[in-house]
C-alpha cells in the first residue's frame, strides 16, 4: 500500500486553529513555500476580520518577503474582492487570509492565481511538496522582497461589478434591501455597491468583529431569522446575508422566507441563461436537480463536478462557462470573475427582480421547480471514515453516483448525498425529493447508518 500525499489544502485552502494546531512559524514558512511557487511578481495579500487575522497576515507577508516576493497589503476586504484586484490591478497572484465560515477559532490561507481563481488541485500539490521538501527559496538581504500599502481594492471591486450590471434599471425600481453582513468583511464593500444602485439599505450585524457576536460566520435558515424579521417589519424587497469573507449570500423574499442557495442560484442561473442563452452551467453533485430544468428551458448545458468552488471555478474556465453555483449561496458569475462573490450575486439578484418587475416570491415560484432538501453532518474519526463508506454503499440498491462521496438515487426525484468533508472530522448528508418528510427521512436514515459505522 502506498503512503497518501501529505495535504496541507482542504476543500477551500489551508484552515487550521492558529495558537492552537499550528503557531506562526507555520504560517511563515508555508508563505514562503507560496512565494516559492508564484516565483516572481508583486503578490497582493488581504484579510478578513478574523482575530487572529492580523497577526497571521504579518507572518503570512513575512513568509511572502523572505521568499523574494513583493507585496502589497490590502488589509481587511472580502475574498472576492481580493481575487477580482489580483486580476483587475495585474498581480503576480493573491493570498487571502480567511476561514470563511468557519468557527471564530479557525483561520486560513486562500491563495489565488494570476487570474484571480484559486489556483488548481495540482498547483496546490506544488506548494505543498515545497513545503514538506523545505526547499523554500530564502531570499538574502539584498533579493528580500518589497513591502507596500495598497488602498484602492474595495474600491475595484465596486467598480468592476457595477460595471456588469444595468444600474440604471436597478435604480429606477428603488429596493429596499436589508443585508445582515454578519460581522464580516463585506461590511466594507456590499452596503455601498447596493446604496450605488439606488437601493435604501438596512444593515445588521454591520460591525467587523471576528468573534461573530450576531449570527455566526455562517448564514443558514437557522441563523437568519433576525433578517427574515427585518425585512418583513421593513416592507423591504428582499434580504440578504454574507459568510464571515464575503463569498456566500444567503437570501430572503419580501415574506422573509430563506431562499436555499439552491434555489437562488437557479433564480439568478434563469436571468443569466436569458442573456446567454445555450450557455453552461456549473454545479456541483450537491445541488439541486431543479438545475437541470432550468438550464432545459434555455437550452444551457449543466456539469457536475466534486463538491467545493475550486472545482466548479476551474471548471467554467476550462469549459468556458457563463456561471456556476453552490447550494450554500456561492455564485460565481465568469464575465465578472470566476469565484463565489456575494457582492456580484446580489448585484445580479437586484437585476434579475429589476427585470422581471416582480416580487421575488413570485420569481421564484414562476421559475424554480420545487424540490425539497434536508441536511445533516455527522462528526466521524477520520480513521473511521473508509468503513463509514463502505457501510453506506451497501445500503444501495439504484443508481449510485462517485463524482464526489456517493449520491445514491433512491427515486426518479429523490436522491442522498454522503460525503466526507474536506475541512472538518464530519461526514455532510444531503438529501432532495418531492416532498420535506421524504427528505427529511432520507438524510435521518443516511445518518443512522454513518453513526452506527462510526460507532
Ligand atoms: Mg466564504
Amino acid at each position: 500500500m502506498t503512503a497518501l500525499p501529505q495535504r496541507l489544502f482542504g476543500t477551500n485552502g489551508v484552515r487550521f486553529v492558529p495558537g492552537v494546531s499550528h503557531d506562526l512559524d507555520f504560517a511563515i514558512s508555508l508563505a514562503e513555500a507560496v512565494g516559492t511557487y508564484f516565483g516572481s511578481g508583486e503578490v497582493l495579500l488581504g484579510r478578513d476580520g478574523r482575530l487572529s487575522g492580523p497577526a497571521l497576515a504579518n507572518a503570512v507577508a513575512s513568509g511572502l518577503l523572505s521568499s523574494g516576493r513583493d507585496v502589497a497589503e490590502a488589509g481587511l476586504v472580502p475574498t472576492p474582492a481580493l481575487q477580482y484586484a489580483v486580476k483587475a490591478l495585474g498581480f503576480r497572484g493573491g493570498v487571502m487570509v480567511t476561514a470563511s465560515h468557519n468557527p471564530p477559532q479557525y483561520n486560513g490561507l486562500k491563495v489565488s492565481g494570476p487570474d484571480g481563481v484559486e489556483i488548481p488541485r495540482l498547483d496546490e500539490q506544488r506548494i505543498e511538496k515545497i513545503y514538506f521538501d523545505k526547499s523554500q527559496t530564502k531570499a538574502d538581504w539584498k533579493s528580500v522582497g518589497v513591502a507596500r500599502q495598497e488602498g484602492s481594492v474595495v474600491r475595484a471591486y465596486q467598480r468592476g461589478i457595477l460595471s456588469k450590471v444595468d444600474a440604471k434599471a436597478i435604480a429606477a425600481r428603488k429596493f429596499t434591501i436589508v443585508m445582515d453582513l454578519g460581522n464580516g468583511a463585506q461590511t466594507v464593500a456590499a452596503p455601498y455597491i447596493a446604496e450605488s444602485l439606488g437601493c435604501k439599505v438596512i444593515t445588521l450585524n454591520s460591525t467587523v468583529d471576528g468573534s461573530f457576536p450576531g449570527r455566526g460566520p455562517e448564514p443558514t435558515p437557522d441563523t437568519m431569522k433576525d433578517l427574515s424579521a427585518a425585512v418583513k417589519a421593513s416592507g423591504a424587497d428582499l434580504g440578504v446575508a454574507y459568510d464571515g469573507d464575503g463569498d456566500r449570500s444567503m437570501f430572503c423574499d419580501e415574506e422573509g422566507r430563506v431562499l436555499w442557495g439552491d434555489q437562488s442560484g437557479c433564480l439568478i442561473a434563469d436571468f443569466v441563461l436569458d442573456r446567454h442563452p445555450g450557455g453552461t452551467l456549473v454545479t456541483s453533485v450537491a445541488s439541486s436537480q431543479a438545475v437541470e430544468a432550468v438550464a432545459k428551458k434555455h437550452g444551457a448545458r449543466v456539469l457536475r463536478t466534486k463538491v467545493g468552488a475550486v472545482e466548479i471555478a476551474r471548471t467554467i474556465i476550462e469549459r468556458n462557462a457563463v456561471f456556476g453555483f453552490e447550494e450554500n449561496g456561492g455564485c460565481l458569475y465568469q464575465p465578472h470573475i470566476a469565484v463565489r462573490d456575494g457582492g456580484m450575486t446580489t448585484a445580479l439578484m437586484l437585476e434579475c427582480l429589476a427585470r422581471k418587475g416582480m416580487a421575488m416570491s413570485k420569481v421564484l415560484s414562476f421559475v424554480v421547480p420545487k424540490y425539497f432538501q434536508a441536511k445533516t453532518k455527522v462528526e466521524v474519526n477520520p480513521k473511521k471514515v473508509d468503513a463509514v463508506m463502505k457501510a453506506v454503499e451497501k445500503q444501495t440498491k439504484g443508481d449510485v453516483e462517485r463524482v464526489d462521496g456517493l449520491k445514491l438515487w433512491t427515486g426518479a426525484h429523490s436522491w442522498a448525498l454522503v460525503r466526507p468533508s474536506g475541512t472538518e472530522p464530519i461526514v455532510r448528508i444531503f438529501a432532495e425529493s418531492d416532498t420535506q418528510e421524504d427528505a427529511e427521512q432520507l438524510v435521518n436514515r443516511f445518518a443512522k447508518v454513518v453513526k452506527s459505522a462510526a460507532a
